[in-house]
């Protein structure tokens, strides 16, 4: 069973508000894709700001970056009970973006 995603996925898009949207995966590259899944790693994106712009996220590195770290934040806040969730991040993405 994938866990719940990290970002709220009723309130339209995650930067705007727009309620149409579709899943953006945080973690790119095929493994980090699906793990994204699995880890509720993906967060709800309208057109404009996943990739139909400049501003979207497949084109504008600074709300990539942004993402990517504010995920892996939230994950390791979520799975760090006992203050391991840095390690425990790595073990499982095999990279860090902190
Ligand atoms: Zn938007
Ligand atoms: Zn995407």
């Amino acid at each position: 069973m994938p866990k719940p995603s990290l970002y709220p996925t009723d309130r339209g898009c995650f930067v705007c508000g727009n309620p149409d949207t579709v899943t953006h995966h945080i973690y790119p590259g095929y493994g980090r894709r699906d793990i994204s899944d699995e880890e509720g790693c993906t967060v709800r994106l309208c057109n404009f700001h996943h990739n139909m712009s400049d501003h979207g996220v497949h084109a504008d590195r600074r709300l990539d970056s942004f993402f990517r770290e504010d995920c892996q934040r939230r994950w390791e806040e979520r799975e760090g009970t006992s203050g391991d969730g840095h390690r425990a991040f790595l073990e499982r993405f095999h990279i860090t973006y902190l």
